[in-house]
């Protein structure tokens, strides 16, 4: 719905879906100005903290991204973290509208025992500490393990099971944190099992990351025949031919069946119908139980996995849960915690179930962690859209007492450093010149401190 009302909306995070909504608001509203907030000194949420280091590719959306923040009514302030260094009432004081776009900051539990046993991790902390994310560069994993086990089925559990296998010779040529490439370096890892609590028509991978599995060069892929005999269930599914995804990942996993290993140095064993029932080990995580599952018909018309009673210890002294990634809001603002969403009607934020005036969300914090980058578009439509309907009935803030920069006024009083678009871009080219010189994308700092000091702010 297009506005000429001048609107000053602000928009917290800057991955895809916060980038996305500014898109669209900018072309619907010609008076709008967006301020674009992000806790990191650094912009693009999971495209620099998540996507792994070898999909180069999928990072090029960047230059869309960059395209939106070039547009004179956009405004950057980095390193300024909202619920501390703004508060939701300054928000409200200094906008007509805000939008969460916060993602999804922690990662779901599996709720066994053992799981809190040195060398078991969440994939998100992995996945953030070798894409050089301040957050987790500190973090630690046994790389001298030579038997990892990856529990989940999802793309995040494949990332994690690719960057295990490549080679450093692989690794050297992506934007792979230095840190965690020199770790990698020195990788005993032999065995690494991805392990699905469903079968192989319920992975959650797309066919393409499927693939890339059985075209490592550093690895063999192998697959048990018997995980791939349907129940009748998955097969009536299948004979639906709703489901192309489905029907193309299991033609590539016959065929990863039929392999012989070649004698690569690694290889990735994909393990379905077992779920993980505990972790074990002395002083740190040594071997896990696996029951082995039945699929049966859950109420909502899915197959769920049932325990068939049968168990089985895979040894493993490195474990990483990947059981999807979990909201955690910001401090203040309504939260359901069991989706790790802040509840919302369209993108409209609800408190005890009313709308709030001026609040809205977009991407996994509205939505929950689900789809690819491209998903949050028609997401960040729908909420904007939401949010322009609200301008035009006068539902908003009335925010218009106060000049534009007063938000710019009320951080540097606060003392807080905010890192504008001109800084990052300088960061962003020094990153990437470093890598230049080193054939690689770009190398990453990954220390806020030094993050700082090279954008020019400190
Ligand atoms: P996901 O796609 O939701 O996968 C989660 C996996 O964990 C599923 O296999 C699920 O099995 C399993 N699981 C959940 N609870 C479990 C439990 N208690 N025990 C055993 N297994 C359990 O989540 P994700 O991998 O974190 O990915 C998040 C989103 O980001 C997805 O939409 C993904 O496609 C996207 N992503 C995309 C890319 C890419 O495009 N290359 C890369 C990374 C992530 P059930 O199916 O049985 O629940």
């Amino acid at each position: 719905m297009p506005s000429s009302l001048p609107l000053r909306i602000a928009i917290v995070g800057t991955g895809p879906s916060g980038f996305y909504a500014a898109e669209h608001l900018l072309k619907q509203a010609p008076n709008a100005t967006v301020d674009l907030f992000d806790r990191l000194p650094t912009p693009y949420g999971l495209v620099r903290g998540g996507v792994a280091p070898d999909h180069q590719k999928i990072k090029s959306v960047t230059r869309v991204f960059e395209r939106i923040a070039a547009d004179p009514r956009v405004r950057f302030f980095g390193n300024v973290l909202i619920g501390q260094d703004l508060t939701r009432s300054d928000l409200r004081r200094h906008y007509h509208a805000f939008i969460y776009a916060c993602g999804a900051q922690s990662d779901r539990s599996l709720g066994i025992p053992g799981e809190d046993l040195p060398g078991s991790h969440a994939a998100t902390d992995f996945v953030g500490w070798y894409n050089g994310h301040p957050d987790y560069r500190d973090c630690r994993f046994d790389l001298g393990a030579t038997s990892v086990a990856v529990i989940g089925m999802g793309n995040v559990a494949v990332d994690v099971v690719r960057i295990l296998a490549r080679t450093t010779e692989e690794l050297a040529k992506t934007d792979i944190a230095d840190y965690a490439l020199d770790a990698l370096r020195a990788s005993a890892v032999r065995d690494i099992y991805m392990i699905g609590r469903r079968g192989p028509v319920q992975g959650a991978f797309t066919h393409p990351e499927l693939r890339e599995l059985g075209e490592l060069v550093g690895a063999d892929i192998h697959v048990r025949a018997e995980d791939l005999e349907l129940d009748a269930g998955s097969a009536a599914q299948l004979a639906l031919g709703e489901d192309k995804t489905a029907e193309k990942n299991l033609a590539t996993l016959r065929e990863f069946a039929t392999r012989t290993p070649s004698g690569k140095p690694r290889t990735v064993h994909l393990r379905f119908l077992e779920s993980p029932l505990r972790l074990d080990g002395a002083a740190r995580v040594e071997q896990i139980s696996l029951g082995r599952n039945r699929l049966v018909a859950g109420g909502n018309g899915d197959l769920r996995a049932e325990s068939t009673g049968a168990t089985e210890l895979l040894p493993a002294d490195l474990v990483f849960r990947s059981v999807g990634y979990l909201g955690t809001g910001i401090p203040g603002v309504p939260l359901d915690p069991k989706r790790g969403i802040i509840p919302n009607d369209e993108g409209r934020v609800l408190e005890s179930g009313a709308v709030v005036p001026g609040e809205y969300a977009v991407g996994w914090i509205k939505r929950g962690p689900s789809g690819v980058i491209g998903t949050n578009k028609p997401d960040a439509v729908e909420t904007a859209d939401r949010l322009l309907e609200d301008a035009e009935a006068g539902r908003l803030n009335p925010a218009d007492a106060l000049a534009l920069d007063a938000v710019d006024q009320l951080l540097r009083a606060r003392g807080v450093r905010a890192v504008r678009w001109a800084d990052w871009q300088r960061l962003d080219q020094l990153e990437q010149a470093r890598g230049r010189a080193a054939g690689r994308p770009r190398i990453k700092v990954t220390e806020i401190d030094e993050m700082l000091q090279l954008s020019g702010v400190s």
